[in-house]
């Protein structure tokens, strides 16, 4: 989609600290990390929030999900990590292309804020 940040840089036309993809997701370093470890995995089709996943294009997110468990092993995460998904302005969603955040290697306090 253009004018979109993430479609950006999952074609790779805005530069970004890739550390997995393939044909139907990408993941990268966040640019503003919350914890030591942070990154994003993003579907390479633009789906604009979680409240645009559907029984037709769903199958993506079990996709990341695998992808987010894979990556986390690589990185010595062991099995401490949050996934976090932030839907509308509410949720403090400020970029609207699907993506999870992936955080690690520190305490996290719940509930979030
Ligand atoms: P949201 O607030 O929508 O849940 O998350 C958007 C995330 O994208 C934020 O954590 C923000 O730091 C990250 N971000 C925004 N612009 C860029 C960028 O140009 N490159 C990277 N790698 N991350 C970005
Ligand atoms: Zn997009």
């Amino acid at each position: 989609m253009e004018d979109c940040l993430f479609c950006k840089i999952a074609a790779g036309e805005i530069p970004s600290k890739k550390i997995y993809e393939d044909d139907r997701v990408v993941a990268f370093y966040d640019i503003d990390p919350q914890a030591p470890v942070h990154f994003l995995v993003i579907p390479r089709e633009h789906i604009s929030g979680a409240d645009r996943i559907t029984e037709e294009n769903s199958a993506i997110v079990g996709h990341i999900f695998a992808v987010i468990a894979k990556i986390t092993k690589d990185l010595g995460c062991g099995d401490d990590f949050r996934v976090v998904n932030n839907c509308g302005e509410l949720a403090g969603q400020t970029v609207k292309h699907l993506h999870f955040h992936v955080l690690a290697k520190r305490s996290l306090a719940w509930p979030p804020g």
